[in-house]
This record gives C-alpha cells, sequence and structure tokens, in this order.
C-alpha cells in the first residue's frame, strides 16, 4: 500500500515570528490569526514554538509580574522546538507526536527550514484514513481469496472422476476408461461391452413428486445397479437418468445378459413410481459388444450402438433390455442378424 509522508498532511500556511518580539505581540497575532500556535525563529529557522498551552502557563506562573506582555517572546516559547522531516512518514510523526505528547510539529525540509505545520489532528485523521484504506484492501484481498479458491474448486470438481449425486464415476472417468479399455481392443483384440440405461418415465416421476425426490429415486436405482454389477465392471452416469455400464472382456451374449439382469432385478426393487404404466420404477437397456474379429474405430462408435439399442428398448415398450450387433462384427453364428439391425432378446 502506498505510504503517507508528512509532507501529504501538513498546511503549508505557516507563519514564523522572530524570538525577539514580544509575548503581546505574538499572542496577537495568535489571537487575529486564530492560531493555537505560533512558530519562534529566525531565517526561516524554527526555534521554538508558543502554544496557547504556554500563554496559559505564563498566565498561572506569573500573574503578579507587570510588564509581561512587553517581554520577548523568547523567554516564554516552549524549545527547543520538536520538529519533523516533511519527508518523514505519516507512521514515524504520530509516533514522535504521540511519545513527545506535543499537539503541533513544524515541519522542516532537509535544510531545516520551515515548510509547514502538522497537527495532532492532522495526523489522528490520516490514521484513522489508513486504516480504513488498510479495512478496505483486507476485505479487497480476502474478496478475491475467495473468489479463487471457489475457482479452484470447480476446477477440481471437473477434475474428479466421480459423480457426487450417485457416487459412480462421472462422464471424464468414463471417457478416460473408455478409451483405455478401446486401446486394447485395437491393440490385442480385447474384447468389451458397454449397456446404455435409462430410467423410464422420469420426466414424469420428477413432474409428480419434485426434482427432489428425483434425485433420492436416481439414487436408489444407481445403489442397486452398483451392488448388481460385477467387480471388474464399472458404472458411470452418462449424463441426466442416463447411465453407462462398461463391461471388460464381455462378449455380446454376456453383456445382453448382464443387460437383462439389471433391468430385471430394478423391476425386483419396486420402487414406486405412480405415473409409469407399471405402477414402478424401471430401466430400458442397450447393449453392444466387440470383440477380436470386430472393426471398430472408436469407443464412441460402440457407445452409438448401445445408445441405438436403448432407443430400440424404449420404442419396444421399455422395461427391457436390446443387443444392437456391430454392422461390420463378424458374428459368424449370427450373419443373418448383421446390417446393424437390434436383436432384442426376450428374458
Ligand atoms: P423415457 O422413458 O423415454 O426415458 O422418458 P423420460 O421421462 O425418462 O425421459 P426424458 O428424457 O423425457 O426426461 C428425463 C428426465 O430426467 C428429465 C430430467 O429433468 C430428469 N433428470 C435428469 N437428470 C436428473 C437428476 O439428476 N435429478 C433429477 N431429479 N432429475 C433428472
Ligand atoms: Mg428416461
Ligand atoms: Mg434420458
Amino acid at each position: 500500500m502506498e505510504e503517507i509522508y508528512v509532507r501529504d498532511l501538513m498546511s503549508t500556511n505557516v507563519e514564523m515570528m522572530a524570538p525577539t518580539l514580544s509575548l503581546g505581540e505574538v499572542a496577537g497575532a495568535m489571537v487575529e490569526q486564530s492560531k493555537s500556535c505560533m512558530i519562534i525563529g529566525q531565517n526561516k529557522h524554527p526555534l521554538g514554538i508558543v502554544t496557547e498551552r504556554d500563554l496559559a502557563r505564563v498566565l498561572v506562573g506569573s500573574q503578579h509580574e507587570l510588564g509581561l506582555m512587553k517581554r520577548p517572546v523568547a523567554d516564554f516559547m516552549s524549545y527547543p522546538v520538536l520538529t519533523v522531516n516533511q519527508d518523514e512518514s505519516l507512521y514515524e510523526a504520530v509516533v514522535v507526536a504521540r511519545s513527545e505528547r506535543v499537539r503541533h510539529l513544524p515541519v522542516v525540509d532537509d535544510d531545516d527550514n520551515i515548510v509547514g505545520i502538522v497537527t495532532h489532528r492532522d495526523l489522528a485523521n490520516a490514521h484513522f484514513h489508513v486504516i480504513e484504506i488498510q479495512a478496505a484492501v483486507i476485505e479487497k484481498s480476502i474478496a478475491r481469496q475467495t473468489r479463487e479458491l471457489l475457482a479452484a474448486n470447480r476446477e477440481l470438481q471437473a477434475m474428479s472422476m466421480e459423480d457426487h449425486l450417485l457416487d459412480i464415476g462421472n462422464r471424464r472417468a468414463m471417457e478416460v476408461d473408455l478409451a483405455h479399455t478401446h486401446a486394447a481392443f485395437l491393440r490385442y483384440g480385447r474384447p468389451y461391452g458397454v449397456v446404455m440405461l435409462d430410467v423410464d418415465y422420469f420426466k414424469r416421476y420428477n413432474d409428480h413428486h419434485g426434482h427432489n425426490a428425483g434425485d433420492q429415486a436416481l439414487q436408489l436405482v444407481a445403489s442397486f445397479l452398483k451392488d448388481e454389477i460385477r467387480g471388474t465392471d464399472r458404472l458411470y452416469r452418462y449424463g441426466g437418468e442416463e447411465l453407462l455400464l462398461l463391461l471388460p472382456e464381455a462378449t455380446p451374449e454376456l453383456a445382453l445378459r448382464s443387460a437383462w439382469r439389471l433391468v430385471n432385478g430394478l423391476e425386483e426393487c419396486e420402487i414406486p413410481h405412480g405415473t409409469s404404466p407399471d405402477g414402478k420404477m424401471t430401466i430400458s437397456a442397450g447393449a453392444a459388444a466387440i470383440g477380436p474379429d470386430d472393426h471398430m474405430e472408436s469407443w464412441q462408435a460402440l457407445v452409438e450402438l448401445a445408445d441405438r439399442g436403448l432407443y430400440a428398448a424404449k420404442d419396444a415398450g421399455r422395461n427391457r433390455a436390446v443387443l444392437n450387433l456391430s454392422p461390420r462384427a463378424d458374428h459368424s453364428s449370427r450373419r443373418q442378424q448383421q446390417g446393424g439391425k437390434v436383436l432384442p432378446i426376450k428374458r
């Protein structure tokens, strides 16, 4: 923060009177100019100071002396006078004024020439002003730090791999794992499957029970699915009420079987859903899988296949699983079902 110097505070309207002038002349000038002090000096150098306090002391202590006011002011002034350099900081000036208990500080330049005067009140006001500025600066800095902290939190959340509502992997984790799994498929022909899962009639549930109840129902669904899947499989939140199950090493048949197990298992949970035709919460699933004989450029293409399977399951009435075979897959035993057609297998 910017330092405040004495020169920033001092009043330059300062007059000096010669020590040879009489006390009466000096006191008269003080009254005339409404000044609470008068600096006494010569050739611009302050030698002493006469303050109201000095005058009061003189009057009290020398009541009987006659011609008092005619005597030189030098006899009465406080001296040597305490001065402060104009280049001193406010803080130093405050320390001087406080420790010496003076209310007026003549200000001098480097040649000890009088250039101004600061009063105790000037210093106190400036001091409080500095404290106010400091408080404002601290407040600003706290606000900035809070903003930075919030931004860092957001960044951390974005970097996080978990979906905090459902306590399963988030989209980011899904993409990382799928990229890794697909790389193993491309390089070593490792099979894997995906199942897209979507809660049926969930908008109705939200509309009827409210968003909070919707959240809780979604948590129940995810928690059931998480408990149901094999240890090597992983569940992710694809987005909204859509989840994706990654099944490493799975054949299409296994992927479809797993999908049906989840669909049937959730139905058996009998989570009430008053506005669905069955009166309970159900899910639909689309499965797809690839193995060493398949060609699939990206994991996105496999997810797309599973997604089309999911929509076929929805079209077919929901609460079911559909396998979507890869159009380029070499499923020799099922050649007749190729060409991107969906293959709904009954329970
Ligand atoms: P369908 O059977 O065809 O899937 O119908 P649907 O109503 O489930 O599908 P739709 O896509 O029309 O609506 C999905 C709803 O899921 C709308 C959206 O508000 C809700 N949803 C998505 N994510 C959340 C969530 O985190 N919490 C809650 N409460 N609702 C969510
Ligand atoms: Mg839905
Ligand atoms: Mg949906």
